[in-house]
């Protein structure tokens, strides 16, 4: 079985936006629309040896899905390999899933009146590739894999150093994973 996950690792992001970017422009976002942020947080540290921390966000592709079970039409899905997603077609725009989720993962597009999401470019990883932010992080800062593949990168970083998830007391089982620490440090 297949099972996406994405690793940050935040040592490494220098917080330069390019995969805000790239995710903007390869997706065709509507203006205000952003899937994945990243927010900066510091100065951290006690001078000289200062530094900032770089966290990039977008949905969390959680196992256990609060938006999808907010959705009162079924337009919000989890397929098999984990990838939560919006069929356009059948929402409504009432705004329960956007409610639901507690990553704030979720836009309500005024023009169209449907929900947007990240959906982990699944059309480009289903067909071998990776999401454009992957691909577009001159850092390596993002790493994207199948988590059920004992060879994948993200196997070998989520079972052989410590990461995080966000929120993880919600007991939403995020995918998404974060490596924390000072750059060209372990974690
Ligand atoms: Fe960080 Fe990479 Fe995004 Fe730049 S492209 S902000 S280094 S994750
Ligand atoms: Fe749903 Fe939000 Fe989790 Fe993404 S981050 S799967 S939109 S609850």
């Amino acid at each position: 079985m297949t099972r996406y996950a994405m690793v940050m690792d935040t040592r490494r992001c220098v917080g330069c936006d390019s995969c805000t970017v790239a995710c903007m422009v390869h997706n065709e976002l509507p203006l205000g629309i952003i899937f994945n942020p990243v927010i900066t947080d510091g100065p951290k540290g006690v001078y000289p040896h200062v530094h900032m921390v770089h966290i990039p966000l977008l949905c969390m592709h959680c196992e256990e899905t609060p938006c999808v079970h907010a959705c009162p039409t079924g337009a919000s899905q989890q397929d098999d390999d984990g990838i939560v997603w919006v069929e356009a077609a059948k929402c409504m725009g009432c705004g329960a899933c956007v409610e639901a989720c507690p990553y704030n993962a979720r836009h309500k597009d005024r023009k169209s009146g449907v929900v947007l999401k990240c959906d982990f470019c699944k059309d480009r990883v289903r067909g071998g590739g990776n999401p454009h932010c992957v691909d577009t992080c001159h850092q390596r800062a993002r790493i994207f894999g199948d988590l059920d593949d004992p060879t994948s990168e993200v196997f070998k970083i989520v079972n052989g150093m410590r990461t995080e998830r966000l929120y993880e007391d919600l007991g939403t089982q995020p995918q998404v994973y974060y490596v924390i620490g000072l750059g060209g440090q372990e974690a």
